[in-house]
């Protein structure tokens, strides 16, 4: 007799979705997370009285399964202004969302960051990413997001200014070789909402889940060593037995527990804070490396967003600069291009932590092998989750978990029916 109806191994989003979905119908669940908080890839760490996301990342308001899942008045949310300030030919350039943003409509007509033509096309972007039904955009024919920019007519400008490091920093990789299908879905949310930020970090998001958990069901530090139907095997040496399993590790884990080649490519990012007296900027915006020279990708300045990212009187800046393959953070770089584009200023400027991350994003180039929903089940009794079986986001992360669950409860019913 099985100890457990379902054992769930990581808790990142996707396995905290797939446990808060396994829990309202009644089963009796445990969640098995190798680190000592739940989150995976989504932490914050409170360091000298900053609070610092281990990696830039931001939340879109739109994301549907977000939507579903999460109460957004308790995460407190603080909304990026949209478009971005563009570096370029040695300044800042607005480029603004004119439709979203009307008063900014003159600054962007005078931009020289996308042609009128470019504006058109973008609109029409805006009305093909935003009118069709989700599924028919995850069906999409398979190219890559620079080809699928390519054939919709934008300008070699638009592209390298805005799209590459827009659209880099959001897949962390410039070469846009991401399937068009994440790009149509990321445009379409940053058409229908807004980028934002909790006020407590990023961490208030895996919280608020971790936090809906009956007591006793989240186990931390258990580390899973082996999986098979039927039940897990602790890196102690403890097994245990549950009737089905579900793997929401990272991609690379997830193999190595279901005896595949652990091998699969990630986009790697590097991400650098400091602390400032002054902010380099008021406004609560991204700020892009148009010129496609140099190693950074963006920065931004949470603490104009949310108060809480840095203690009374300071301001915390974050850098992201994107990594290829095998190259190391390149720290005197990112500060001599700092330099570049705010001055002297940045000599008073003081280094907090640089987060290195070779896993970030699972790579999820076109054409792809599999559909951009990928099944849950592996084998009978154990399933799949976690942002490598979607979209490569936290909405892709929160659909797999759903998915996985809704496979369990359905194998689940047929079971009982059986006996
Ligand atoms: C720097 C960075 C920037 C990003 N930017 C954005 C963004 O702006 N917007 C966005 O939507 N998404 C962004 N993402 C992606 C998003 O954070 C991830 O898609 C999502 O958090 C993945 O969740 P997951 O549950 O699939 O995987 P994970 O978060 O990797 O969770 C897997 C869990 O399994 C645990 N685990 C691993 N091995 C074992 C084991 N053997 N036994 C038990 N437990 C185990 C891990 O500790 C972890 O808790 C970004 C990610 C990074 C790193």
């Amino acid at each position: 007799m099985a100890e457990w109806d379902v054992i769930i191994v990581g808790a990142g989003i996707a396995g905290l979705t797939c446990a808060e979905e396994l829990c309202s119908k009644g089963l009796k669940l445990l969640v098995l997370e190798s680190s000592d908080s739940a989150g995976g890839r989504i932490a914050t760490d409170e360091y000298e009285g900053f609070l610092l996301d281990r990696g830039f990342q931001v939340f879109l308001t739109a994301y549907p399964e977000a939507k579903r899942i999460l109460n957004y008045p308790e995460l407190k949310l603080n909304r990026f202004a949209p478009g971005a300030l563009i570096w370029h030919d040695g300044k800042f350039r607005r480029f603004s969302d004119p439709w979203r943003k009307p008063g900014d409509l003159l600054a962007t007509a005078l931009s020289p960051v996308a042609s009128a033509m470019d504006k058109i096309r973008i609109a029409k972007f805006r009305h093909d990413t935003t009118t069709a039904d989700l599924r028919r955009l995850y069906k999409s024919p398979e190219i890559t997001t620079i080809e699928m920019l390519q054939q919709r007519g934008f300008s070699p400008t638009v592209i390298e200014r805005f799209f590459r490091p827009f659209l880099g920093g959001i897949f962390l990789e410039q070469d846009l070789n991401t399937s068009r299908r994440m790009c149509e879905f990321v445009f379409r949310m940053f058409s229908t909402g807004d980028a934002a930020l909790p006020s407590d970090g990023m961490r208030a998001i895996p919280n608020q889940l971790a936090s809906r958990l009956p007591e006793g069901v989240l186990r931390l530090n258990s580390p899973v060593k082996a999986v098979r139907a039927g039940g897990v095997e602790l890196s102690s040496g403890l097994q245990l037995t549950a009737k089905h399993i579900v793997v929401a590790t990272d991609e690379p884990t997830a193999r190595k527990l279901t005896g595949n080649s652990p091998e699969s490519e990630a986009n790697r990012v590097v991400c650098m804070y400091f602390a400032a007296d002054e902010p380099p900027i008021e406004e609560p915006i991204l700020m892009l490396n148009g010129q496609g020279l140099g190693p950074i990708n963006n920065v931004c300045v949470p603490s104009q967003l949310a108060a809480n990212y840095a203690p009374p009187g300071q301001s915390l800046i974050s850098v992201t600069a994107l990594l290829k393959a095998k190259q190391e953070p390149q720290v005197d770089a990112v500060s001599s291009q700092l330099r570049e584009w705010f001055g002297s200023t940045v000599y008073g400027w003081r280094h907090l932590r640089t987060y290195p991350i070779h896993y970030a994003l699972p790579r999820q180039v076109a054409p792809a092998l599999e559909p951009v929903e990928k099944s849950s089940r592996l084998s009978t009794g154990v399933y799949r989750c976690g942002d490598y079986c979607d979209t490569a986001s936290i909405n892709g992360a929160m659909a797999s978990g759903r998915r996985a669950a809704e496979a369990v409860v359905n194998d689940f019913e047929e079971l009982r029916t059986a006996d």
